[in-house]
């Protein structure tokens, strides 16, 4: 299964309230027809009559009409289907590097057990609903390694103890590099190591990481996160238990976890803070650094 993209004016576009409802129904049918088939906007004519909708042919042509389809020989062609949409070669393409990067993933990963995969096969869906939701519909070129299997083992070797399992088990696949870094400078005893993974798992359902904001690997590790005072009790979705006081108080700040520099967090709108730990410089640096 995939997504196709409407533009969210759409309702309010010229040519869509001159086509009508109807008419409108069968453009819809049609980007999903394109998008199944990667046909790259191509419905051929008998697909049309498939597609359930009274009247099929008469709508077609009132799109043709107002310049949402095209006329072909065979069928129709939904005008500027690529500004939306993506093509079939891009989808393959996309479709391709995912099952490289989960192949690279399996062979480097194999002796994790447990349900990795998942996380893994998790990771991969949401990727492919990005790639489509995002405005620019070209993927995102994700480096896939040239050797994954032997240089992958061979690095992994020299890690520490129960490095792997905290990678595997960390929601955020960014930075591993620095994440590693900061693991070993830690040199965690398998009592913390148990801490560690248990509190990524409590941190999993809280607001703030459901929210998006999951800090790098590394950052977490540095700042001791295991330890948060707010993530053992933690606010769940949807009972979110907040800290009250830090709500009435408009000047409250927070010391960023990176460079110890006191900020004011973002704020729900109830007036509560996010659980936001990183100054929006040091946040924006972070983002740099995975552009690069
Ligand atoms: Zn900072």
């Amino acid at each position: 299964m995939s997504w196709i993209r409407i533009d969210d004016s759409a309702p309010e576009h010229p040519k869509l309230i001159r086509a009508g409802t109807s008419a409108c129904w069968l453009w819809v049918c049609g980007l999903a027809y394109c998008s199944r088939h990667l046909t790259d906007g191509i419905i051929p004519s008998e697909a049309i009559e498939r597609f359930g909708v009274a009247g099929a042919a008469k709508h077609a042509a009132q799109l043709v009409a107002v310049g949402l389809w095209e006329q072909t020989s065979g069928g129709y062609l939904v005008h500027d289907y690529h500004e939306y949409q993506p093509s079939r070669s891009q989808v393959e393409t996309r479709r391709e590097r995912s099952a490289q990067r989960l192949k690279a993933w399996r062979e480097a990963n194999s002796y994790i057990g447990g349900n990795a995969h998942e996380t893994l096969l998790h990771d991969d869906v949401k990727d492919e609903r990005n790639a489509v939701s995002t405005i620019n519909p070209v993927p995102v070129p994700v480096p896939v390694p040239k050797e994954p299997k032997k240089k992958n083992m061979s690095s992994r070797l020299d890690e520490p103890d129960g490095f792997a399992e905290f990678w595997a088990t960390y929601p955020r696949k960014d930075a591993r590099k620095d994440a590693l870094k900061a693991y070993r400078a830690l040199k965690p005893t398998p009592d913390l190591r148990a801490v560690m993974l248990a509190a990524i798992a409590r941190h999993r359902v809280s607001r703030q990481w459901q929210d998006g904001f999951i800090p790098l690997a590394a950052t977490w590790i540095r700042g001791e996160r295991w330890t948060d005072a707010g993530a053992a009790s933690l606010p769940a979705v949807s009972a979110p238990a907040r800290p009250m006081g830090e709500a009435h108080d408009a000047n409250f700040t927070r010391s960023c976890d990176v460079c110890r520099t006191p900020f004011a967090p973002p704020r729900y709108q109830d007036g509560s803070v996010r659980y936001v730990y990183t100054c929006p410089a040091c946040m924006e640096k972070d983002a740099e650094a995975l552009r690069r």
